[in-house]
């Protein structure tokens, strides 16, 4: 009977670590990569891998780390097409040659545009020199908007805005599971870079939906090392949206937005986020 048997979640989270570029004058404006995680969905024999991690490095410790399963891995789902979370694919399908690196066409196409936009491979290859592909392997399109793995359904669905449009989450149904990529954060600063007002209430409204799903966990993609995968980081991750929002019309320089921010938020990690986010959204404003 196919569904005898239950799914796991399992995640693995690699550490904040630095990464090559110049510290601001502000404290904790200094270039550091937040924490990532992968997580391993398992059956009794095969199981999926959802986003690849990095840098060779963090591919090669997950790698060994997945090998511990003993588990046939089918298939690689990628949340969406920002380089941290697939860029690590072509080395994890040389170790795991009966998988596919899968994904909805809206990250496919953000995928695709981060591979061949010049600014955008200068980016990666300016703060991980020598440690990212270089003409890296790119997911392919999920067709039909889920992945069946010993007969439960993981639903990859385009749920609209994270920290850039057309994220995807993956929903188990049967164990009410979400993993979440970078729609929800977990002690970890929010990129919101890349956001405007309506950008943001729409990421508020990608959130509402994750919430209407009840799920029991809930993993983000940028977690604290540790910090539990509960469904209280939605919230969290709505509170810290909501806050950015009204701060950012609020304050005009980008000192005041970042100390109001820490003041509310402040025990999270990397920083470096939070400052990046203040000057880029200030700018707009400008
Ligand atoms: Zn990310």
């Amino acid at each position: 009977m196919a569904n005898e048997n239950r799914l796991h979640v399992d995640v693995h989270v690699t550490p904040m670590r630095p990464i090559v570029g110049s510290a601001g004058p502000g404290p904790g404006d200094e270039p550091m990569w937040s924490p990532m995680s992968s997580t391993l969905i398992s059956g009794e024999r095969d199981a999926v891998l959802v986003d690849t991690l990095v840098t060779y490095d963090h591919v090669d410790t997950l790698v060994k780390w997945v090998e511990g399963f003993g588990k046939r891995v089918v298939g690689i789902l990628i949340t969406h097409g920002h380089s941290d979370h697939w860029i690590g694919l072509g080395r994890l399908l040389e170790h795991f040659p009966d998988a596919r690196g899968l994904a909805t066409a809206g990250t496919v196409a953000r995928a695709r545009f981060e591979a061949s936009d010049e600014t955008q491979r200068r980016y990666w290859q300016g703060i991980f020199p020598g440690e990212v592909p270089e003409d890296p392997v790119l997911p392919e399109l999920l067709e039909g908007g889920s992945f069946t793995l010993e007969g439960h359904t993981l639903e990859v669905t385009d749920i609209g805005q994270g920290d850039t449009e057309h994220s995807a989450i993956v929903h188990v149904p049967s164990i009410g599971a979400v993993v979440a990529g970078d729609v929800v954060y977990n002690q970890v600063h929010m990129m919101m870079a890349f956001t405007d007002a309506a950008a943001r209430g729409a990421w508020i409204a990608s959130l509402d939906a994750i919430a209407a799903l009840a799920p029991r966990t809930v993993v983000s993609g940028h977690k604290r090392v540790g910090a539990p995968d509960s469904p209280d980081t939605i919230e969290q991750s709505r509170r810290y949206i909501r806050d950015f929002s009204r701060i950012a019309s609020e304050q005009g320089t980008v000192e005041g937005l970042v100390g109001a921010m820490m003041q509310l938020h402040g025990d999270r990690d990397n920083p470096r986020t939070l400052w990046h986010s203040a000057r880029m959204v200030l700018a707009q404003k400008g």
